[in-house]
């Protein structure tokens, strides 16, 4: 599995760093993220190592599909199949991982 040494996220995802799984399989992890903006906040993030979410549709566009599929049945559990689904693009967008993920907000009625 593609990994670089000094990624938070990949360290997560090798159990380096603890965090709290919602949902794991071969190719996906997800956890809660540690400062939440919403009752539920949950990341969604492709084992491989990809820089941003425009890498990854490049790369390996299943994955992508797949990390809404996830997102989506989390969502079903939290919250009837509500959400809102973002993937942070660049620092200057508030990127601060440089691990793709998309943060899952829902389990509850979020702001406009
Ligand atoms: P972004 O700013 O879009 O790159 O998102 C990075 C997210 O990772 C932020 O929402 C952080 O709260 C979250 N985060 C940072 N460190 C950890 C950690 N060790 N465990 C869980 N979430 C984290
Ligand atoms: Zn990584």
């Amino acid at each position: 599995m593609s990994q670089e040494s000094d990624c938070l996220f990949c360290k997560i995802i090798a159990g380096q760093i603890p965090s709290t799984k919602v949902y794991e399989d071969d190719t996906t992890y997800a956890f809660k993220d540690i400062n939440p903006k919403a009752k539920v906040h949950v990341l969604v993030v492709p084992k491989r190592h990809y820089g941003n979410v425009a890498a990854l549709a490049k790369q390996d566009p299943q994955e992508l599909s797949h990390i809404v599929e996830v997102a989506q049945s989390i969502a079903d559990k939290e919250f009837h199949g509500e959400y809102r689904l973002v993937f942070n693009t660049g620092r200057d967008a508030g990127q601060t991982v440089f691990h793709v993920h998309a943060h899952v907000l829902t389990g509850e009625v979020l702001d406009e």
